[in-house]
């Protein structure tokens, strides 16, 4: 992905905005349609349908009409590309989008490279119905035949163009590298090296909580009450771009120095997916406590790491050269003796093996055993939660 930082005019902005909202009208629209079905249903109806029902909706209403039809169809097109993803078990179920949060549209085809270079340092790029916008040129724009152009939280415009990095050749000199992605650390390297994704400093963690504080004691929907929670998001906007920079970062060096990188094959979905609410039979009417809280902290302690990113760069990067391994006991087991129990785990930090007496960093000693870990398939056959009767709904919406 490569990503340019889009500065409209405020003309640009606003037509920009309605692009956005249109996209997500059609999105929600379509998710509305999926969801309202049940067994007994004939099937909901595809894309080439809903693309037929989405030139009625614009001969319809006026508002839909003014906007780009390739962006109200490519949210058709990500929306089936969404329900093909959650069958095959490798994402879960598509989401409402949300104005403010998922403000964004994609371009395709011979539109997406209308690109004239202005000067060294900028260039503009003609987005349909909005017209020439000026962006940054931090780097080479990619021959791509697709962009997607988004708003962050911080009412910064980004483009980003769907290119996979060029993988970056092997050192070739055989050596595997064990990746634990841990909670103390973000990831710890068999070679004893510890790595520390940046979040926020202390001062703006301060920052942060005294912004929350304003945020809670100011009126809903007043000038105060906006201004913070801009402020809010721009905090949180740098976070995610330091962690971005550092999953490339981290991610290049370690496809440079080892021809296998070995990391354990967990599934941060299904890790991080909300704990399902259970009655308590004794109270009519209420909730047991399901540790929703605990689990949400550990939540934003995964996705603030951003594992899954890691990986997934990885693979692009080193092409063939990730393995995922199965994480089962690795954490519990002495990496020098191979002796296996809880009682290793003195604490989150320190491993100290009861056989042996090898005495490491525990993230350390997980990342030894998964650099000698044996490979598993990267998919598993039938995807999780999904029954199989389901079947004829991926081909309907794909
Ligand atoms: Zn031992």
């Amino acid at each position: 992905m490569s990503r340019f930082r889009l500065y409209p005019t405020p003309t640009q902005h606003a037509a920009l905005l309605e692009q956005c909202g249109h996209a997500r009208y059609v999105w929600n629209l379509a998710l509305e349609q999926w969801s309202m079905w049940t067994r007994d249903r004939a099937p909901t109806p595809g894309f080439t349908e809903q693309c037929r029902q989405l030139t009625e909706a614009r001969a319809a209403s006026d508002w839909l009409r003014v906007g780009s039809q390739t962006v109200q169809q490519q949210a058709l097109r990500d929306f089936a590309q969404a329900v093909r993803n959650f069958y095959t078990g490798t994402h879960r179920r598509p989401t409402w989008r949300k104005a403010g949060v998922h403000e964004g549209f994609r371009i395709v085809g011979a539109q997406a490279s209308r690109i004239v270079k202005l000067n060294r340092r900028w260039a503009k790029v003609l987005v349909p119905k909005v017209g020439w916008v000026r962006l940054r040129l931090s780097r080479a724009v990619p021959n791509s035949k697709s962009y997607r152009v988004t708003c962050d939280r911080g009412g910064r415009w980004h483009l980003a163009f769907a290119a996979v990095p060029p993988p970056i050749p092997a050192p070739g000199t055989g050596e595997v590298v064990g990746v634990d992605r841990g909670i103390t650390v973000s990831a710890a390297l068999s070679t004893g090296e510890l790595l520390a994704c940046p979040g926020l400093s202390e001062t703006e963690h301060a920052r942060l909580k005294r912004l929350q504080r304003q945020l809670a004691r100011s009126r809903r929907c007043s000038n105060r009450h906006e201004r913070v929670q801009a402020a809010i998001a721009r905090l949180h906007a740098r976070v995610a771009d330091r962690r971005k920079h550092w999953v490339e970062e981290t991610s290049t060096d370690l496809a440079r120095r080892f021809d296998v990188i070995r990391v354990e094959d967990l599934r941060i979905p299904q890790m991080t997916r909300r704990p399902k609410p259970k009655l308590d039979p004794e109270r009519p009417g209420n909730y047991r406590p399901n540790r929703r809280r605990a689990k949400a902290g550990l939540n934003r302690g995964i996705l603030a790491h951003g594992w899954g990113l890691l990986v997934q760069r990885l693979e692009d990067k080193a092409p063939g050269r990730v393995e995922r391994v199965k994480p089962a006991y690795t954490s519990q087991t002495c990496a020098v003796c191979q002796h296996c129990a809880p009682e290793n785990r003195k604490s989150q930090a320190v491993f100290r093996c009861v056989a042996c007496g090898h005495q490491a960093n525990a993230d350390v000693n997980a990342a030894i055993n998964i650099a000698a870990g044996q490979a598993v398939s990267a998919r598993r056959e039938t995807p999780p939660g999904v029954s199989p009767k389901r079947e004829p709904q991926l081909t309907t919406s794909a």
